[in-house]
């Protein structure tokens, strides 16, 4: 905690390695908090002194707030409001947001039916080529129109600035631990939370939620909120016209009447919430959490949110995430790098491609008549985008049918090098277009008789293969991502299944926002090794006097853990598991027999790994025909991990329910206790937990290195060579050669490196399982000759420090039994 704490004092990036069990959360909420409370005194202070050694507080002989109690005036520093009570800046808000189709335009709408007139497009001028600011026609613009996007209420207030601190994680479940633990904490009763989270996760109107898809379920939302079911209430107030903000909308839940939303969010600011929570107490009050949460978020002290809201700068500005000064925390952060490079990423398949043209086509001959320039020019665009792209499959690609591309080569080769991207995005954002024409898309589908019913699973219609909304999102999504830096991501082609798809390969380029308006991040994980790659790719040219780290060492004594690595099996056989010998059956027979001497030695719970479902289900059944299955199952309970996420809860119900009563005793009588066959990067990998008798030994079968001819990880490997060759800023420059997939990669470099750390990565997060408290205890086996091999540079060197402390090489099979066997009987 006071590692974290000066680093929240200094600022900068703190790494914080701190294994399960060890008070990892509780941690970083009183180090935070605590911090916070201090800096929030400490500014009142500041700003209290300040406003005494003044005569007035607007430099005018004013003294108006002479007579305010001092923790009012304190509030200054933040933006208090100014004793006028005018709150600054609200009225040219409204007055910007304000408007409405002049009159006559209506009329002008012939041949257009009353249901259809709701998909028009406001005005649009078109901009100067100087990329100026857009200018909606005669300064008109609708609420559906307006920089509000997202739906924010149209009333709304200007609070005043606060320091906050973000805490981010990837799912919500982990954010519902970070409330209970806060709720351990006396912080809980002083400050303010907000949970951030999806309208998927959030939405209370059932009509809504049944579309299944966060796609669509925000298309809806959104519709409900816009044209359908809003009432535009247009007064005359000092010459200019004013949208009411008594309109209503569509909703139930979203009521016209604000005073029970403002009440809905300060109840939610009340007391920590997560996001179950928060949806119980919407459904109780018949008011939509969602918007709660979002009114909540710049009032917070802490705000609770996932990777997405902190990772795009477009869903940070649509929430109002403020990170000037504030303090990040990302939990779970051996995961950032991937999300960062994921949410940046962005996919089409062809179908995709072709509803989307067809969308746009069908929209712009029905109203091509009535659309204005600017409107007319950008959907023209569109179409001749999607159009363009549909030949991307056309052109010549590598042996494996796929492709790759810089951004620049690929927008040349399709002659896409004229399309102005940047002002087309910001003319969907801004315009609403996609809405309108998926609406459109959608109503001329259901009077053809077409069916749209989104599939439960993927959100996409069962008619076409993709709602029009989701295939035009696709389509931006991909017209985004081509703003990009030349040489930050790629493109990759893939002849054979129709996609085609943007990779980012510099997870800096855009993390380093957060990085600069922050004023401390905190990264935070069990485990944080091979924390080089994580440095490389995340802030390569962060200062080192910028950089904090700081890894506990686990709480459990390290007589309580035994690491084995084995080079050899039970015959004498080297493990040689390599993805081109371990499907052998020797092999299998080796690994089998490998278990069954392990079920053997160690009581109740044993879970083994295995590199990816495919050598899974091969081993297994090879052992189903070898015999090596009926030995085992005369040893343990034999469980494989499903597939399916919703059958893994069953799985470890049975699993945990074996645990209890297997002793070693009892190993003598049959089965006992459960194996588990898991599958590395599967569902039980990582965020479940194997603690006491659900995993008393776990067991690597294999190294789960990536795929080596994955085009994509090819040239994630180059890059990072290229990275490391040049000065960190090159990282961001415009020379680097396309990549196709042939050249070579250096077998000792940083790129050859991130591909072990991949490996070593999710080594880490699964043999982590099985060690969760104090009292806990577990074997770890490491079974393939690699982790023996390599003299200096072996894998083993990458294990987090903790284990490294347990751990021994095996001389041969008897001597890991034994040391086993020895270690289990000493527990
Ligand atoms: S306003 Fe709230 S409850 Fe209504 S549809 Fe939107 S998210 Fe759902």
């Amino acid at each position: 905690m006071q590692h974290l704490y000066s680093v929240l004092q200094t600022g900068g990036v703190g790494l914080l390695e701190s294994p399960t069990g060890t008070g990892k959360t509780l941690s970083l909420i009183c180090s935070t908090l605590q911090w916070l409370e201090d800096r929030n005194k400490a500014d009142a202070q500041e700003a209290l002194a300040a406003s005494t050694s003044q005569e007035s507080c607007c430099g005018t002989g004013c003294e108006a707030d002479s007579d305010l109690p001092d923790w009012m005036r304190s509030r200054g520093a933040f933006g208090a409001l100014h004793p006028s009570g005018e709150a600054p800046a609200k009225g040219a808000k409204q007055l910007a947001r304000s408007g409405a189709r002049p009159p006559g335009l209506q009329e002008e709408r012939q041949g257009i039916s009353k249901e259809e007139a709701e998909f028009l497009l406001d005005e649009w001028e078109s901009e100067g080529e100087d990329c100026g600011s857009k200018r909606k026609a005669n300064g008109y613009a609708s609420i559906d129109s307006s920089s509000d996007e997202d739906g924010t209420d149209t009333e709304e207030e200007e609070t005043p600035k606060r320091r906050q601190v973000y805490f981010c994680s990837r799912t919500h479940s982990q954010l519902s631990q970070f409330v209970s633990e806060l709720h351990r904490t006396p912080f809980a009763a002083s400050f303010s939370v907000a949970t951030v989270a999806s309208r998927k996760a959030l939405c209370i109107n059932d009509s809504v939620q049944r579309l299944g898809n966060a796609t669509r379920i925000n298309e809806k939302c959104l519709d409900l909120q816009s044209g359908k079911g809003r009432k535009k209430v247009v007064t005359e107030a000092q010459g200019n016209t004013k949208a009411s903000s008594k309109s209503h909308s569509g909703c139930p839940f979203r009521k016209a009447n604000m005073t029970s939303q403002r009440q809905l969010k300060d109840t939610v600011l009340a007391m920590p919430m997560d996001v179950e929570d928060m949806a119980r107490l919407g459904r109780r009050k018949e008011l939509c959490p969602y918007y709660a949460a979002r009114a909540a978020l710049p009032e917070a002290d802490l705000v609770l949110l996932p990777y997405p809201a902190l990772l795009l700068k477009e869903t940070r500005e649509s929430l109002g995430v403020r990170l000037e000064g504030n303090v990040v925390v990302v939990d779970e952060a051996h995961n950032l790098v991937d999300a960062v490079n994921n949410v940046h990423s962005a996919l089409i398949t062809a179908q995709q491609l072709a509803t989307a043209h067809s969308a746009l086509e069908s929209y712009y001959q029905r109203f091509r008549a009535l659309l204005a320039p600017g409107n007319s020019k950008h959907i023209q665009t569109l179409m001749c985008l999607a159009s363009t792209l549909q030949k991307c499959w056309n052109r010549p690609s590598g042996a494996a049918g796929t492709r790759l591309d810089t951004v620049n080569d690929f927008l040349f080769s399709m002659e896409l090098d004229n399309m102005n991207f940047f002002r087309l995005i910001r003319y969907i954002k801004e315009s609403k277009v996609l809405v309108k024409i998926a609406g459109y898309a959608d109503a001329t589908s259901a009077r053809a008789g077409d069916e749209v019913t989104p599939n439960a699973t993927d959100g996409q219609t069962q008619s076409d293969g993709g709602s029009g909304m989701s295939s035009l999102h696709a389509l931006v999504g991909l017209a985004s991502a081509l703003n990009n830096a030349d040489a930050d991501g790629r493109i990759i082609v893939d002849t054979a299944a129709k996609t085609l798809k943007f990779v980012l390969l510099n997870a800096g380029a855009h993390f380093v926002q957060v990085l600069a308006s922050a004023h401390a991040v905190v990264l935070a994980s069990g485990t944080l090794a091979p924390v080089s790659s994580l440095k490389q790719q995340l802030f390569p040219g962060l200062p080192a006097t910028q950089l904090h780290q700081f890894s506990c060492g686990h709480v459990v004594p390290k007589e309580r853990l035994l690491a084995v690595a084995l080079g050899r099996g039970p015959t004498g056989a080297t493990l040689d598991l390599r993805h081109e010998q371990r499907a052998q059956s020797s092999s299998m027979d080796e690994i089998g027999t490998l278990l069954t001497n392990i079920c053997q030695a160690v009581p109740q719970g044993v879970v083994a790994f295995f590199p990816s479902f495919a050598y899974a289900d091969a081993v297994y059944a090879h052992w189903q025909s070898s015999g090596a299955l009926a030995a085992l199952r005369s040893k343990k309970h034999v469980f494989r991990e499903p597939r399916s996420s919703v059958e893994v809860e069953a799985v470890l119900r049975q699993v945990s329910s074996l645990y209890h009563i297997a002793h070693l005793a009892q190993m003598e009588k049959g089965p006992s206790g459960a194996l588990l066959l898991c599958v590395v990067g599967g569902k039980m990998s990582e965020g479940i937990n194997f603690a006491d008798g659900m995993g008393r030994c776990v067991v690597m079968v294999g190294m789960p290195f990536p795929n080596p001819t994955d085009p994509e990880l090819c040239e994630r490997m180059r890059f990072m060579d290229t990275c490391a060759a040049s000065t960190p800023a090159a990282c961001t420059d415009t020379s680097s050669a396309a990549g196709d997939g042939v050249a070579p990669i250096s077998a000792s470099s940083p790129g050859r490196e991130y591909f072990e750390d991949l490996c070593m990565k999710a080594v880490n997060q699964c043999i982590g399982r099985v060690i969760r408290h104090r009292g806990d205890w577990a074997a770890i086996l490491l079974a393939d000759v690699r982790w023996t091999a390599g003299g200096a540079n072996k894998p083993l060197r990458k294990l987090p420090g903790w284990i490294q402390e347990s751990l021994v090489v095996a001389s041969g099979f008897g001597d890991a039994y034994s040391r086993i066997r020895r270690f289990v009987r000493s527990m």
